[in-house]
This record gives structure tokens, sequence and C-alpha cells, in this order.
């Protein structure tokens, strides 16, 4: 299988060998998390966590089911959704007075709550997260962690006396995605979407994109301002320090287990996934070289040296399995362990062992007295060239263009006067949407639109959006 042909059987086929997640679940679109893709997931959801709880935001659960009546007040929100959800009609034997559906994300299960729980402007700013499976029926083809109808998904949802300090949650939220996507290795952008574009019921929305080995961006979280758009539905007001009654200005930060779908895009290759360090399973994995008659001293070596490693907080796997080396190199490479120590007796006669990284192949002989501090250097620099090779590749995969023809699959920077007009000429055009201008490149630009050639300040990305 290779990447550079195929990209999307490519991974189908890596997601399947890897053991990531089974996609054999007799409903189409819910896969089996299997144990090998969960373990991943959760290291990933323990930064969330840690980032979120760091800046002071607190976990909830909500119930997964929502009244149609709550779903249906904030009429631009159930525009957006309405052909995405799954719908409960009985209780039993009985159809329901009021429908139920399966949270296609929080928002209308929450704010109802959020107008009893806020009261005055103590109460402010309220800053809660969850970590739960959403529902999406989703027509398209489904993909493992990329496009599936049951979504491992990250919602932080926030309450603000006003805009400003909901634009503060905002800047927080970047500064949160910054500090998680580093323990992914992925370079990303956050652009600003389209009016036509946001979320169902945002003031606007900000996607983080990265981009494709096939050329095509994929959207990895949102960021929303809510601003008082879904406070006044829901009545969700507060009394200010004079007495008077407002409403709150709100955000929400959403990612998902497309965050796997893209470590898997952006860092595999031909022999199988390469998973950053920070968030592997196994950061480590111990194989044997037995020779005849030395069995049982490599074993009971490896065991030893597999000790050491844990005790120094690694994430070791200790292959004992009775299958020749080769195979096990076959199967860790497949599964992306960043690093691999070989034991075998001529090794323990040199005091030594030998270790191989997953991303360039390199091998090193080690000496065991050094074996800390050489594997810990090795460790962080898989993780600093899995990025620098990522981001490399995003910025060689973006072009600037001052025409609409013939544009390659790659991330297109285009001038845009910002007129409706222009951009949906530029879209229907060239067959692809309008991410948006990056929200984090604040240097003022000199452009034209590319359409009606008028002064532009927008530099917008364009892409085909998976
Ligand atoms: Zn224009």
């Amino acid at each position: 299988m290779k990447k550079s042909e195929d990209f999307g059987e490519w991974y189908n086929e890596i997601v399947e060998l890897a053991g990531l997640s089974d996609k054999r679940y007799p409903i189409k679109g819910m896969n089996v998390w299997t144990p090998y893709g969960w373990k991943i997931m959760q290291h990933i959801d323990r930064y969330i966590r840690h980032y979120c709880d760091d800046t002071d935001h607190h976990e909830v659960l909500f119930p997964l089911l929502i009244p149609e009546n709550e779903f249906s007040k904030e009429k631009e929100h159930i525009k957006g959704f309405d052909a995405e959800v799954f719908w409960v009609t009985h209780a039993g034997l009985n159809p329901l007075d009021v429908k139920m559906l399966l949270r296609p994300t929080s928002e209308t299960a929450m704010y109802p709550m959020f107008s009893v729980w806020i009261r005055s402007h103590a109460d402010l700013p309220l800053k809660i997260y969850q970590i739960v499976n959403v529902f999406r029926y989703e027509t398209k083809m489904t993909r493992a962690f990329i496009r599936v109808r049951e979504i491992h998904f990250f919602e932080s949802h926030t309450c603000h006396a006003d805009f400003e300090d909901a634009e503060r949650q905002i800047r927080e939220n970047f500064e949160i995605t910054e500090k998680l996507m580093r323990h992914l290795c992925l370079p990303y952008k956050v652009l600003k979407r389209t009016e036509w574009d946001k979320f169902p019921g945002a003031c606007y929305t900000v996607g983080i994109d990265m981009l494709l080995p096939s050329g095509r961006s994929l959207q990895l979280g949102s960021i929303h301002q809510y601003k008082d758009n879904f406070s006044r539905p829901y009545e969700i007001k507060y009394e200010d320090e004079k007495g008077e009654h407002k409403y709150v200005h709100q955000t929400t930060f959403g990612m998902s287990e497309r965050l796997i779908g893209a470590v898997i895009a952006v860092h595999g290759d031909d022999k199988g996934i390469i998973m950053p360090p920070d968030i592997a399973p196994y950061q480590i994995v111990v194989v044997p070289i037995p020779a005849k008659g030395s069995v049982e001293e490599v074993y009971s070596e490896a065991k030893k040296l597999a000790q050491e490693l844990k005790n120094n907080e690694f994430r070791v796997h200790l292959d004992l399995r009775d299958v020749r080396p080769g195979n096990k190199f076959y199967d860790w490479e497949i599964k992306g362990v960043p690093l691999r120590v070989e034991l075998g007796p001529r090794d323990i006669a040199n005091n030594s062992c030998v270790a191989v990284r997953r991303d360039t192949g390199e091998k090193a002989t080690i000496k065991r007295s050094e074996l800390q501090d050489r594997v810990n250097t090795i460790i962080a620099s898989i993780s600093e060239s899995l990025l620098e090779k990522a981001t490399k590749n995003l910025e060689n995969n973006i072009v600037d263009a001052t025409s609409l023809d013939n544009l390659p699959e790659k991330l297109i920077r285009v001038g845009w006067c910002g007129s409706e007009e222009c951009g949906r000429k530029i879209e229907t055009t060239t067959d692809r949407s309008i991410l948006g201008n990056d929200v984090s490149d604040a240097s003022p630009r000199k452009v034209k639109c590319v359409v009606c050639g008028k002064d532009a300040e927008n530099v917008v990305h364009l892409s085909k959006p998976m």
C-alpha cells in the first residue's frame, strides 16, 4: 500500500491493519473502539482535560437525549442540524408526546440548564466542558475517525457578562488548541469562516483546519462566538452590579476523534502509522532477539530492560510473543510505536541495546548505563522532527494565486474583497470552499480581490474540504 498513490485506500487499510477501530459493527458509521485506538484517544482526552481544568473549566456530563421543543428554540440552529439528527420516537410500546433526539452537539441540552444556573454576575463566567459521544446522520461516505455517525467529541461551553469577555475566552481557546496540537505534532490553521459557512446560530465561527495528503482540507475543530444569539431564546440572563438584567454572551469550542484521523494522515507512511510519542499507547516496544541456547537469558534481560524503561515513566511494551523478530518489527511498525529497542546475546555481552526510530529508521547502539538519557533525547527528537516535517509539508502545500484558473490540489490563498457576491463566485468557479482568513496572522495585507480587482484586506484560504 502506497500512501502517495491512493491516500484514501491507504488510510482505510492502515486503520484496519493497525487495529485502531473496527468498522464491522452492524451499524454503518458506528465503529467499535478497539483497545489500541481507544488508548490513543484517551491520551488526547487527558491533554484536553488537563488544559481545560488548568484554565478553570469544569467537566460535566449531560444526558444524551434532548427533547424536541428545546432543540427547536434557536431557529438557525435547528435549520442547520435537522437533516443530521437521529430521533427517539417511542418509549416502550408508546409513541412519545414529545420526540427526543440524540445530541448532535449539546447547546440545546445545556442552555435550558444554564438559564436555571445563572442568576447574577457573580455566577459568571461559567466555563464547562464535556467529552461524550454525539450522533450525526452523515450521508456522505463514512471513514474511520474522519466521518462517522457516532462521534467521540469534546465540547466546551462558556457564558460571559459581555462580548469582550467572550472574545477573551476565544483567545484562550486558541492557546489551548496550540498546546494540544504540540502533543499531536500537528500544524494547523485557524481560519475564520464566511457568513454563509458559519455554525448555525453563531455570530462567527473559526475553523481549526489541516491539510490531508490528498490536498483536501480537514476541519479538526471549531470555535464559535455566539454573542447573545442563544441566550435570548433560552433566557440565559444575569443581574449585573446595578441590578439590571442582561443576556449572557456565549462561546463554544469543539474537537473530535478527527484528531486521530489527522495524526494517521499526516504522520503515517507506507509502513504504517507513526504515533507522536506524547499520545502513543506504547512509546517503546522492547523486542528480544534470542539466538539458539540463549532464549531464557535474552528474555530475562529484556524483562529487566523493559522494567527499567517503565521505571523511567515511559509507556513500554515487551513483546514476548512466540513469533520471529521480523514479524514483530513489522507489526509494531504498522502500529507506529515511536521507538523499538532490540536486545540480543551480543548486546547483553556488550552491556548495550539497539534503538530504532520508527520515523526515520535510524539505529543507535546505546550503552545500558546511558539508557535513560539517550532514550529521553531520542523520544524528544522524534516529536520535534514529526512536527517539523509536517509543518514544512503544510507550508509547501500553500499556494498564493492571483487567478482562479488551473488551481492545484493544495491550500490556495487568494485576495477577497469580502463581498458575498465575489465570495460565492470564488467558490463556484473553483469548486472549492472558502475556509477563511488566518486569524493568527495580524499583519495587514494589501491585495486585490481575485474576482472584482478591488483592494482587499482578506487573504482567504480555499480548499476542497474532506
Ligand atoms: Zn470582490
